[in-house]
Order: structure tokens, then sequence, then C-alpha cells
């Protein structure tokens, strides 16, 4: 699957989401119908208690959204509890939209769904940022298995021939799971927190951890390389790097260090998912609460550093994948 083409400008982009898009509100007009979809979306197998597994209930429609009532503990659940549309206020219709616009390619930016939903910016963003952290929780689910490349890359300023960082410059790592034929089959693109750089460079500790992280390697055979300058590095790896860059300044018009690794995670699903609406929407049913305050009180390098015991353990029992730099 490809991602492109890049737009040019972002009427370009919203032109290209009009008739698709006026097709899927016209399916998707009423919240009723809406209900529906997330009531499968969230019980694909019917009701069930989140309390006490029962698969009965009474519906209660008093409010904007039905509430269901377990026929044996009385416990009340709605369709919103525990995702990422709890306590919004914005209509299900809406958010459907912008779940729909978020999983076309090449995605939309906030001040785009403000204007294509009619909500105020804020909304617009807080319900972007939503549908990302399931995209994010849906990914991070999967490692990459089989034959694994990581390369190092970065996002930002294009070229930086000295030894030291530039403020614009991230450095990233890529890793991707690729068929017998070379093509990528999975990808994965994250940002190297700064405990795990010197100046600009990857260390082999942070390799490591995102092998740690991400890898399953007792199903996988691994070869890397962090080396910035390398000759040997994937020019596949890095084409994607690129173009993840690329498409998040078109899209975006650049984003700083703090957000930086959901859009990455966001282009990474969308290469990695070319799924019906109705799967999408599972995921969104399925992610955990995501707020305002969550979100902005992320730490500003927009990684979190983990403990480094969880990366030694790994480490130390000799893991059998190859790593070379
Ligand atoms: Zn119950």
């Amino acid at each position: 699957m490809t991602i492109g083409p890049v737009f040019d400008s972002q009427e370009e982009l919203a032109d290209s989401f009009h008739t698709s898009l006026e097709q899927f509100k016209r399916h998707f007009n009423k919240e009723e119908s809406c209900v529906e979809a997330l009531y499968t979306a969230k019980w694909p197998n019917g009701y069930r208690c989140p309390r006490c597994s029962f698969s009965q209930c009474y519906t209660i429609r008093r409010r904007r959204l039905p509430i269901y009532e377990c026929g044996s503990c009385g416990h009340q659940t709605s369709l919103t509890v525990n995702t990422i549309f709890e306590k919004s206020r914005t209509p299900l219709t809406l958010w459907f939209q912008a779940v729909y616009l978020h999983t076309q390619i090449p995605a939309i930016s906030a001040i785009n769904l403000m204007h294509l939903i009619g909500t105020t910016y804020k909304t617009a963003w807080l319900i972007s940022h939503k549908i990302r952290h399931a995209m994010t929780q849906s990914d991070s689910g999967k490692r990459l298995s089989g034959l694994v490349k990581i390369n190092c890359a970065q996002y930002g300023r294009p070229y930086n021939p000295t030894i030291y960082r530039h403020p614009q410059e991230h450095p990233l790592l890529v890793g991707a799971s690729l068929s017998l034929e070379g093509s990528l089959t999975h990808l994965k693109i994250k940002q190297v927190p700064n405990e795990h750089l010197v100046e600009d460079r990857v260390t082999p500790l942070g390799r490591d951890a995102f092998i740690y992280d991400h890898v399953d390697s007792r199903k996988s055979m691994v070869t890397s390389n962090i080396l910035k300058f390398s000759p040997m590095r994937d020019r596949q790896l890095l084409s994607v790097a690129k173009h993840a860059s690329l498409w998040i300044n078109s899209t975006y018009c650049g984003i700083g260090a703090k957000h930086l690794q959901a859009y990455l995670d966001h282009y990474c699903y969308l290469r990695n998912h070319n799924s019906p609406f109705s799967v999408h929407l599972s995921r969104c049913a399925s992610a955990s609460v995501c707020t305002y305050k969550m979100l902005i009180g992320k730490p500003d390098t927009g990684v979190v550093p983990r403990p480094i015991t969880l990366i030694y353990p790994q480490l130390l029992n000799k893991t059998p994948y190859l790593v070379s730099c």
C-alpha cells in the first residue's frame, strides 16, 4: 500500500475528500444510524455487561445516547464509556465524519476538519488527537517480526553535517517488517528520546530499546544501521522516513517535538491498515479514554522515558536477534 500523493495545498486536499465524504455523510446522516454502528463496533458479539459480563440489558432512551442497564446487576453504561468518545458533546455524526477523514489518505488537518464538520478549532484539534490516540494504541499491540530492518532517520532539518544536534532536528528510528520480495509489510517510526542520543546520533542502547519495545525478537531476524551518514543505510527505509516528513509538513504545516510521535504513528497507521470504516470504528471503540489534559500534559520531547531496567533484561538474556551497525 502506498500513502501518496502528498498534496500541494490544503484546498486540493479538501477537494479530494469532497465526493466520498458526501457519500459517507448520506450513509451516517442521523445519530440513530451512528448509534447502531457504534453498538456493533463496541459489542460485536452482542451486549456484555462491563461489570458482570451478563448478556442481557434494558435500553433507556431518555438522553441523547441510550443507556444500557444490565439485567443482572443493574450496572448502567453507554456506548461511549471508556472510549475516545467518552464525555464528548460533539454529535456522533460529526465524530464519524472525523474518523472517516482521518483514515483516508492523505488525512486531514485540524483546521480543515474544523471547516468540514463545523466545530471550533479546539474541538477539531482534540477530536483529531483522540483518533490518533486510538491509532497509536491499535498499532502498539503489533510488533515487527520476520525479516526486520531498522535505520536511523530524522524529521525536521533536512541536512545537518555537524556533529551537534540542531534544535529543529528530531532523530528517528524507522523499523519495518519485510516480505520475502523485500516490500514493507509493517512499519514503525519512533522518536528517539534524549537519553538514547549523543547530540544527533542514536546510541546502540537506543537501537536496543527500539527492538525491545517494538520487535518480536523471538521470531525475527533483525538488521540495523544507526550510523547517520553510512552509505550502508537502507534506501527504502530512508525513503519512507522522508515521505513521512513530507506528509506531515504538507498536511499539517510542520509539527513540534511534543506531538510529533502522534503524527508519525498516524502515518504508519495509514500505511499499515487498509481497512474498511467499520474496522477503524472498532479500534476507536476499544481504545482507552484520552483527555485534553492528558494531551497538553505530555512532556515536551513527546517521548516518555522508560526505566533503564526495562531495557537491560533482554540484553542480558542474549535473545536470538542479529544486530549489525
Ligand atoms: Zn452486570
